[in-house]
């Protein structure tokens, strides 16, 4: 069965729209700063996609756009501003940034505090750790649209096929923190269908159009399908959706799956830090 992630999505926007009305009328209004230094096309979409959903939840949103003659510091800089702004709640970067600039530097720089994107080291340690930490957006996205299926993950099988800092490893370690033995595959993995045939949960992040084919899950298995590829002009994931979607028990959607979840995340990162403000 095709999960549902636009009603899933609709329904946590409303929350979010919620918790975001409650902190304006307590005069705290959530803030996101991005910093836009790429020639990406993509990159100037997916910011874009950002800017309207903020407009569509009452969030504040600037942008800093740099063009090619950028140097590390003036984005340095910018962010060592950002990070004192109190008005500020979360600095995302968006990646990739032009390849004279130090993208590790640059993204080490955020206050950890403002992370919104969850890229930090210390971020991705606590996710490791099990502590309160902001969670980078996709594979918060990802565990979001879990559990909305009700599952009881102790003790389920999670095979995630791709090692990615920002896909693969932190939604190992959300899987694991939640009781599931997992296994991490990558481009190195002899026999993939091996491992993935044995699959309760499958988490595919790899960039591959329609790795994953119908002889390599079984039945029960709930697949979560990152994969956004563009192939004749079509957005397809990694997995061979018409023909796996027949067998297994549920399957995400691609377009309109767990893309959508995304910036969503991304958002309730921003108000998870402007919520803190209230406190202090
Ligand atoms: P990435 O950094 O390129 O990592 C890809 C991973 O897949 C690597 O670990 C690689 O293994 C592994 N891999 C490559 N070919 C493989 C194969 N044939 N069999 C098994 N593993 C293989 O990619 P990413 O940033 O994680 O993104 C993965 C996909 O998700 C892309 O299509 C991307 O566009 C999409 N994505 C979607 C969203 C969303 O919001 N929906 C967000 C982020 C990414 P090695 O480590 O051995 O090289």
């Amino acid at each position: 069965m095709i999960i549902d992630v636009k009603s899933i999505v609709s329904n946590r926007k409303e929350i979010l729209k919620d918790k975001i009305n409650n902190l304006r009328n307590n005069g705290i209004k959530p803030k996101l700063a991005v910093i836009l230094a790429s020639f990406d096309e993509a990159s100037k979409i997916y910011v874009s996609k950002k800017k309207n959903m903020c407009e569509e939840l009452n969030i504040d949103e600037v942008e800093y756009v740099f063009n090619e003659t950028v140097t590390q510091e003036e984005i340095l800089q910018l962010i060592d501003k950002l990070n004192n702004d109190n008005n500020v709640d979360g600095i995302l970067v968006q990646l990739p940034l032009y390849s004279h600039l130090n993208e590790k530097e640059i993204l080490n720089s955020v206050d950890v505090n403002k992370d919104v994107d969850g890229f930090h080291p210390l971020n991705l340690g606590k996710l490791i750790t099990n502590e309160n930490g902001i969670i980078s957006c996709t594979p918060k996205g990802i565990m979001n649209i879990l559990k909305e299926l009700n599952i009881n993950f102790t003790g389920l099988n999670a095979v995630v096929v791709g090692r990615s800092v920002i896909v693969g490893k932190p939604i190992a370690h959300l899987l694991l923190n939640e009781g599931c033995t997992v296994t991490i595959c990558h481009s190195k993995t002899k026999d993939l269908s091996l491992y993935t045939k044995n699959a309760d949960i499958l988490v595919v992040a790899v960039g591959v159009p329609h790795l994953i084919k119908e002889d390599m899950v079984n039945d029960n298995c709930v697949v979560i399908d990152v994969g956004i590829n563009r192939v004749d002009g079509k957005i397809v994931g990694d997995v061979d959706t018409i023909n796996v979607e027949k067998k297994v028990k549920h399957i995400t959607p691609v377009p309109g799956g767990v893309g959508l979840t995304t910036i969503l995340s991304l958002l309730e990162n921003l108000v998870q830090i402007a919520s803190l403000r209230s406190n202090k």
